[in-house]
């Protein structure tokens, strides 16, 4: 190419040069997606309404269906653990703009859940379910009691998670709900042009340099997000800080596990465990147990942050036996591998994957039917060892004498096949079952 065969421009460059020099394909982006949502509307007959977070992807979302469906109703997951600044700004938008929005709330307050749940972490996020799976479902069952078509902002770049995403899908936990991605392979930079495109104003925490306009203490944001809270939300930090700091004194652990951002996991990575190591940090939570009520909270449901169904819970237990013996059992019901440095225990069984801790939460991955058997057979386990009477009945129940009693039951894994027969006639098995009706 000769010199001077073509010209560039050096004046600075606005937003409106960025967006205008964009424009066709912009329009190419909405009109595939357009195309996507008329053929499949086409063809249903079901009401149908817009997933609302307040983020530019479902603010992109919106400026696109209100050209095919202006009178569409706006679903806002109130969470109670919104941004001041998020609530506002939804609730501005469709007064300014004459939308029909619907605030679905939940009905229990997350910090009384945080004292049954403990803090939600990555890996073990109860709060999608009870904050916003929970009230979505009864509300779309209360309000499009024949089914409705969510069309959603999702898109296949936020995460792992997302990089499946279909056009459209049956959210097989929510019943009767067909969800529409049509912006899913849009990447962030076209969904902000095109709200600029379409003259609308995203959620001005943007300007603050927030990447995600979720809950404001999700534990799936960066520590260096959570920690910018302290200047741009102290109120909200301090109040989250503050329950943080309590529940690791409760449960003996170093402050730094609150500063550090290690409450963000139960099962920590590698990089984190290193982390702690050579701090010397001990990441063991001990339940401070010791009362001999039983009692189990759990939440349930494929977590709208991931594909898979999973059951959070929470079994308060006697503390009778170290959580070892605990480990040692749970491999009647599985695989295990045991942790002492991270008081866990993970299992692997044909009905699916868990994780328990020493501080009784248990995390299960697997079908709807299969994560209760799983989560019913754990629970049972635990109890019968903190519970166990000594009595050996057990030990003549089983052909191939895989179980023994020292302290509590003992199993040897490479001979237990799993058949069960230990359980007949054990006083504890027996008590666990009858305390666990309540709850599983
Ligand atoms: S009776 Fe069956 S489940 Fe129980 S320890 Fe023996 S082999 Fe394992
Ligand atoms: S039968 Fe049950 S209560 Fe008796 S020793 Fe075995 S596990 Fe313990």
């Amino acid at each position: 190419m000769a010199k001077n065969d073509f010209e560039i421009d050096c004046r600075p460059q606005t937003l409106d040069d960025i967006v205008a020099a964009n424009e066709e394909h912009l329009k190419a982006l909405e009109r595939a997606a357009k195309k996507e949502l008329k053929t499949y509307l086409s063809r249903s007959r079901l009401p149908v309404n817009l997933s609302f977070s307040g983020g530019k992807d479902s603010l992109a979302t919106l400026c696109l269906c209100r050209k095919l469906l202006p009178g569409i109703d706006l679903l806002f997951i109130n969470t109670g653990l919104e941004f001041p600044e998020t609530v506002e700004y939804v609730r501005e938008l469709c007064r300014s703009q004459k939308l029909k929005l619907k605030e679905i709330r939940g009905a229990g307050d997350f910090f009384d859940q945080v004292k049954s749940f403990g803090p939600p972490a990555k890996d073990y996020r109860w709060c999608c379910k009870t904050n916003k799976l929970g009230p979505v479902t009864t509300f779309l069952r209360e309000n499009y009691p024949k089914g409705c078509v969510t069309i959603e902002g999702r898109r296949i770049y936020e995460s792992f998670n997302r990089s499946k995403i279909m056009a459209v899908e049956r959210n097989p936990y929510v019943p009767g709900q067909t969800t529409l991605s049509p912006i899913r392979d849009w990447r962030a930079l076209e969904v902000m042009l095109y709200i600029y495109w379409n003259k609308m104003e995203p959620n001005p925490l943007y300007e603050q340099d927030l990447e995600r306009i979720g809950c404001w203490l999700c534990p799936a944001s960066l520590q260096s997000e959570f920690f910018s809270l302290k200047s741009s939300h102290p109120e909200q930090y301090d109040q989250w800080t503050g329950r943080l700091m309590n529940w690791a004194r409760k449960n003996n652990l170093d402050r730094r596990y609150v500063d550090w951002g290690f409450w963000r996991w139960k099962r920590h990575p590698p990089k984190m465990q290193e982390i702690a190591k050579e701090h010397k940090i001990d990441l063991q939570i001990c339940s401070t147990g010791g009362e001999d009520a039983v009692s189990m909270q759990a939440a349930r449901g494929r977590s709208p942050c991931g594909l898979e169904y999973s059951i959070e819970a929470n079994l308060s237990a006697p503390q009778n036996h170290p959580f070892s013996a605990v480990a040692g059992a749970l491999s009647m019901i599985g695989t295990v591998k045991y942790s002492q440095e991270l008081g866990a225990a993970t299992i692997k069984s044909e009905l699916g994957r868990a994780t328990v801790f020493a501080s009784g939460h248990i995390m299960i991955i697997a079908g709807k039917v299969e994560a209760e058997e799983l989560l019913r057979n754990i629970s049972k386990t635990i109890l019968r060892v903190q519970m166990c009477t000594g009595c050996r009945i057990c030990e003549k129940n089983c052909s191939r004498e895989a179980i023994s009693i020292e302290d509590t039951i003992s199993v040897d894994e490479k001979k237990c096949i799993r058949c069960g027969k230990c359980s007949r006639g054990c006083i504890a098995a027996d008590r666990a079952a009858k305390i666990l009706k309540r709850y599983v």
